[in-house]
């Protein structure tokens, strides 16, 4: 690569995307003008979870389990460059059902996943409270699916953040931030400190990709926040060591004890209040499924804005103005998609590959788009 790269918005998105073209040799510049990795990425529980999330959409799907195969490789060498871990574990998902009607819908999901060769254990109630004792005595079985897991997403911004800026990766602070561009080609960004050139631009700005100012109508991807409410228990360590999805709330350990509760899903716009009505439907729900967790502490509570889709696919690639990209739109699934989200976007920059983006492309809106090979390469 011989030209500058700009990314604007250092969630984990924009940063693995940094972070992959700086390991290949490019100058990249990230700007946000907020905190990097507290958005989205800060808010989020940090599961890896393709098929827990049962996604019907086979392109996702498979972008997921891509992802999700790339995840160790990742995690090592970000934790190469920047010495710190983010605590990745693969030790799989556990589903509990607590009536026949949850049980069989789990067993549905057990068959889709043995058609898929996913492997799982479906546990009847005795295995399942002996493997996971704080679970209510009236769970009647479930479901582990292997292989998936979770990681400490704000550890991996820090992380993140680090490793781009050992990889020569500049991360600036810029209050506004305006796309420049002619009629065919991007030309860079303006901020509030001046005018930066690029070879290429990639809009990572996640929720609040509709909102960057400077491009044309036909380069904005039509993504909206999508509210998540979370909160932390204060629970014994290693209490709960794999997530555990129950009727209506999940649950996620943390390394330090730290249990994440989640999440809503609400259209609120860019609201991020923690509402009572938010923390006592989540409460309500994982008491309802683990009355042992009652005594705990409440210690945090908090919300993030999901960039969601009309469709649910996320929006990758280029756009109808050469050098400026789209690497947004990622909803429930952005933690487990950093990686392969980087790996494509950096190949499409090199000009090679990038066929695996075509469902995620604006394309799909109608968009006439050039030719991404010719267009792209910087
Ligand atoms: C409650 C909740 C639970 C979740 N759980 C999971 C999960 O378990 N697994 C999973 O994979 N995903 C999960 N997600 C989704 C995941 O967090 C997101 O998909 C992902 O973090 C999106 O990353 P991003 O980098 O695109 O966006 P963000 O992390 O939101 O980053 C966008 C960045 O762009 C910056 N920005 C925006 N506009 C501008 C601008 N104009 N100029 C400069 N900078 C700008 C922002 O300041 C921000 O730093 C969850 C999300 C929520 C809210």
């Amino acid at each position: 690569m011989d030209g500058d790269v700009v990314v604007v918005g250092a969630g984990l998105i924009g940063l693995a995307i940094a972070f992959e073209l700086a390991g290949r040799g490019a100058a990249v510049r990230v700007f946000d003008r907020g905190e990097p990795g507290r958005a989205a990425s800060w808010a989020g529980a940090g599961m890896l979870a393709p098929y827990t999330e049962d996604v019907a959409d086979e392109a996702l799907l498979a972008m997921g389990v891509s992802a999700l195969g790339q995840y160790p490789a990742f995690v090592e060498r970000v934790r190469s460059a920047s010495g710190l871990d983010p605590h990745l574990h693969l030790d799989g998902i556990v589903h509990a059902a607590y009536d026949g009607a949850q049980l069989e819908s789990l067993k549905r999901l057990a068959r889709r996943l043995r058609e898929r060769g996913v492997t799982f254990d479906l546990l009847d109630r005795s295995s399942l409270v002996s493997s996971e004792p704080w679970l209510g005595t009236d769970v009647v079985g479930g479901l582990c699916i292997h292989g998936e897991g979770y990681v400490d997403n704000r550890r991996l911004g820090r992380m993140l953040a680090a490793a781009c800026i050992a990889r020569g990766v500049t991360i600036a602070h810029a209050s506004s931030v305006a796309i420049e561009c002619d009629e065919r080609r991007v030309l860079g960004i303006r901020t509030n400190v001046g005018f930066t050139a690029a070879q290429a631009v990639v809009n990572a700005c996640g929720a609040w990709a509709a909102q960057l100012v400077g491009p044309p109508p036909s380069c904005v991807p039509p993504v909206e926040p999508i509210k998540g409410q979370m909160l932390a228990l204060s629970a014994p360590v290693s209490l709960v060591r794999r997530p555990t999805w129950l009727p209506g709330a999940y649950l996620v350990p943390r390394d330090d004890g730290r249990l994440l509760v989640g999440a809503t899903v609400e259209r609120a716009g860019f609201d991020v209040s923690v509402t009572a009505e938010g923390v006592h439907g989540l409460l309500h729900n994982a008491l309802a499924g683990a009355p042992s967790l009652a005594g705990f502490a409440v210690t945090e509570s908090w919300a993030g804005l999901r960039p969601g889709t009309p469709d649910g696919r996320p929006f990758l690639g280029v756009t109808p103005i050469d050098g400026l990209l789209l690497a947004t739109g990622h909803h429930r699934n952005g933690i487990l998609l950093a990686p392969a989200t980087a790996r494509s976007i950096a190949d499409l920059l090199e000009g090679k590959g990038g066929d695996e983006l075509e469902p995620f492309g604006l394309a799909r809106l109608g968009t006439k788009l050039p030719d991404s090979r010719r267009t792209t390469a910087v």
